[in-house]
């Protein structure tokens, strides 16, 4: 049993065919989870036995003969941000410790429908907010190719279980690069969809209009066909796109025909860019070329504004989401005395309003009640114009920007990350620097584009160097096509991180 390979291209086939039943398969994983769990830290929770109930349920079904769907049967973990009906819900914080949600996410039900086996919850960053998988309740993940560094974030769990074989497939959310950031410091691919592409109904919600849920796997084909199992189109989602999915299988195994790939300036020079991340890049541009494809250079003037856009625009939408947590309407809430009167400067607060406070202090950590802080004053009544505002008309010129770049190329490429993984701790105590980190990630959000990140080499530390490819919006078929075709060319053969 222990001899089952890992990965999901390679289990699909048989699983179809009957050579391995799904219970089998999660078995199998449900181990591996037991035995890296204590060293990875990669699950909040999971249940074995409610995995092996769904998967003999799909095995009977199969067995029946009844036609399933390419993935039926195959196990996937999910961030514990999406929720579910079976299961804890707790985005990482004190705040919804013990919260199970009344409903399952939009995504969920759809994998369920499709036969997919959910093994349980993966760790992530406090309500999604952060790059590294430290600041959730439960404490930080561990990066499988080197325990001593973060797995990037907020998805790290996510990423982590995948890479060190914990899981075949994982789904994460994306809101400024928390998909693709931990995908390029896990060696796996992961993706960012077109903003509206899958249904935000049931995450929940850090910045609305950022927020995007999406599949991490071995290879784009993995990419492809979790794509295929949680697009399209969900009434309970306003902001849900009501357009055909794509045959994204099938797009991949196109042929790379002349395909015209930009090159963001900005991006390769300077920046503090890891020489070790721009050789890789350089290489890979220089196999584009040799497959016949067009090497153009785009410049992004706006680009540099990225990050002081997104960290006025994110928080904002953060404080506006997070103050459904009070303490009267999900989850924790502060002990406080009946009658307690609290003498605030000349007022005296009520108990309510004691309780409200008290639960949010003790409910959320630092780096949510940062994002809670810095939101609420760009909000405020005399800085809305100044701060949010502004952030909101850059934000359009940063949109600009990549119309006018896809108007000249099919898609972007470049690094994820300008660093490789970072050490446990780094930069906690520097929230400047963690939020460098998403400097190539958090234009594709801001503009609602898709974009993805996969493995394209190891430094000489042996950590992974992800490569991040954009596109205009809905063009995941094309996005994943050419990522393919560079994975296809140079033959490459994932690895599990931890091998034992
Ligand atoms: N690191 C970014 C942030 O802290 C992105 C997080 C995300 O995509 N969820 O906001």
């Amino acid at each position: 049993m222990n001899q089952l390979p890992p990965f999901a291209f390679e289990l699909a086939p048989k699983l179809s065919t009957r050579e391995l039943s799904s219970r089998e398969v999660t078995q199998f994983f449900l181990d591996r989870i037991e035995k890296l769990q204590p060293s990875i830290r990669a699950f909040i929770s999971w249940d074995g036995d409610l995995a092996l109930k769904a998967a003999d349920s799909i095995d009977r079904r199969r067995m029946s003969g009844e036609t399933l769907s390419p993935l039926a049967g195959m196990p996937v973990s999910l961030k514990d941000i999406l929720c579910t009906t079976d299961s804890i819900t707790t985005c990482g914080s004190r705040m919804l410790e013990n919260y199970r949600s009344p409903y399952d996410a939009h995504l969920v039900s759809r994998l369920r429908e499709k036969g997919l086996v959910l093994l349980g919850k993966t760790n992530l960053d406090e309500f999604a907010m952060g790059g590294s998988t430290e600041t959730g309740f439960r404490g930080p993940s561990y990066n499988p190719w080197n325990l001593a560094l973060t797995c990037g974030g907020s998805s790290g769990g996510s990423a982590a279980s995948v890479a060190a074989g914990m899981a075949p497939l994982s789904i994460g959310t994306d809101t400024g690069g928390s998909i693709r950031q931990p995908a390029a410091f896990c060696g796996v691919c992961g993706l960012k969809p077109t903003y509206g592409r899958v249904s935000r109904y049931g995450l929940v919600a850090y910045a609305s209009s950022l927020d995007q849920a999406g599949p991490f796997g071995h290879t784009i084909s993995d990419l492809a066909l979790m794509l295929q199992t949680i697009a399209g189109h969900d009434p309970r989602d306003s902001t849900c796109l009501d357009v055909p999915v794509d045959d994204y299988a099938h797009a991949i195994a196109k042929p790379l025909a002349g395909a015209r790939i930009g090159v963001i300036r900005e991006h390769l020079d300077g920046n503090g860019l890891n020489s070790e991340i721009q050789a890789a890049i350089m290489i890979a541009l220089d196999e584009y070329k040799r497959l016949g494809c067009q090497i153009i250079d785009i410049a992004m003037p706006h680009t540099k504004y990225s990050i002081a856009t997104y960290y006025i625009i994110a928080p904002s939408e953060a404080s506006s989401n997070l103050s459904r947590f009070d303490g009267a309407h999900f989850g924790f809430r502060a002990a406080i005395e009946h009658n307690l009167q609290v003498a605030d400067g000349g007022k005296v607060r009520t108990p309510l309003i004691e309780m409200v406070s008290q639960t949010r202090s003790q409910g959320f950590g630092d780096e949510v009640r940062r994002r809670i802080m810095l939101g609420t004053y760009t909000l405020s009544a005399g800085y809305y114009d100044a701060y949010y505002m502004k952030a909101l008309k850059v934000r359009r010129l940063i949109r600009e920007d990549y119309d006018a770049a896809f108007e000249k190329v099919d898609v972007l490429l470049g690094p994820t990350t300008p660093t490789p993984p970072f050490r446990i701790g780094e930069k906690l105590n520097d929230p400047i620097q963690m939020y460098l980190e998403d400097l190539f990630t958090v234009g594709a959000n801001l503009a609602g584009i898709p974009a993805l990140s996969m493995p394209v080499g190891m430094t000489t530390n042996g950590l992974p160097i992800g490569m991040q490819l954009q596109g205009p919006a809905l063009s995941e078929s094309k996005l994943l096509q050419i990522a393919n075709a560079y994975h296809r060319a140079i033959d490459y053969q994932p690895k599990l991180a931890v091998l034992s």
